[in-house]
């Protein structure tokens, strides 16, 4: 285990007994892409407008985009995840009296449909320019009706694979059903611990109900896991519990096959992971769930 952890010092990630594990990362813009990494796992694209009054032109985001997909050849890039707890200007979306509970993720399709289609066309329209294939996937997914309407959309645009974020326990309970739509999955932990446990996730005094070893939300990730394994395709976990050396190989027993992560986490999440078998993730995940 010594030599596999000195030996794990870059290159892809895997346990100490060769089991593949993709590191890739959480990035706001191109500036945060780092070569140590296996890809980007997630592009969180509000980041690039947060502060803009005026919605970005087609031409600006396809640049914007084209600069992260030429820098990284494997990207996974999130529509738009915006709603009143995390305001875009540019939207002028209506106040609301509970927000986290409110118009926000893909749900502002609702309202402003235009919004999805011309970011679309600009993920299509960088992607050409780059050569490259990124993977497209959505925020705050609710029900598997969304999941394939999203799917459609994206692929009638051209995009290759279409994925939906699981950060909704109602989501999470029909996984299986969601990856008759959808070509991958990506399961944000801080939305679906604060969905799971009715916590705010940036609350204090509710940090240990919102941890990410409450048995209930390991359960919801062992459940979409295993949705992937018999549907082959990937399930990815792109929240905060991805960088936490103690929590990746609890998440790799319960079977995700990749962990996204901000670029600072790889090299200690690499090293971890290095240094147990599989069979020894997967008993840390069922002592977890114990
Ligand atoms: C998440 O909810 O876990 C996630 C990765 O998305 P964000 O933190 O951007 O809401
Ligand atoms: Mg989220």
């Amino acid at each position: 285990a010594r030599r596999a952890r000195l030996a794990a010092g870059s290159g892809p990630g895997k346990t100490a007994d060769g089991h593949p594990v993709r590191l890739l990362l959480n990035i706001g813009s191109a500036a945060d892409l780092r070569p140590d990494a296996e890809g980007v796992g997630l592009f969180r694209t509000e980041f690039l407008f947060l502060d803009r009054k005026q919605a970005p032109s087609h031409e600006e985001q396809v640049s914007a985009y084209a600069e992260v997909f030429a820098g990284s050849g494997s990207v996974i890039v999130r529509t738009l995840d915006a709603g009143t707890d995390k305001p875009l200007p540019f939207l002028g979306l209506p106040r609301e009296e509970n927000p986290a509970l409110g118009v926000r993720g893909l749900r502002v399709d609702r309202l402003l449909p235009d919004v999805l289609d011309t970011q679309l066309d600009a993920i299509a329209e960088a992607a050409r320019r780059t050569g490259t294939e990124p993977w497209v996937m959505a925020p705050m997914v609710t029900t598997v009706a969304e999941a394939g309407a999203f799917a459609r959309r994206a692929r009638a645009k051209g995009i290759a694979k279409v994925g939906v974020m699981i950060e909704v326990p109602a989501a999470a309970l029909r996984a299986h059903r969601l990856l008759q739509e959808v070509d991958f999955l990506s399961i944000g932990t801080n939305d679906l611990a604060q969905y799971t446990f009715a916590a705010d996730r940036q609350h204090s005094a509710l940090a240990d109900i919102l941890d990410p070893r409450q048995p209930a939300l390991l359960e919801l990730i062992a459940m979409c896991a295993r949705a992937g394994q018999e549907a082959g395709k990937p399930v990815g976990v792109c929240g905060e519990a991805a960088g936490d050396p103690l929590l990746a190989p609890l998440l790799v027993g319960l079977g995700v096959t990749s962990l996204s992560m901000a670029p600072v986490c790889v090299p200690a999440v690499r090293e971890a992971l290095a240094g147990l078998t599989l069979a020894e993730c997967r008993e840390r995940a069922r002592a977890a769930l114990e």
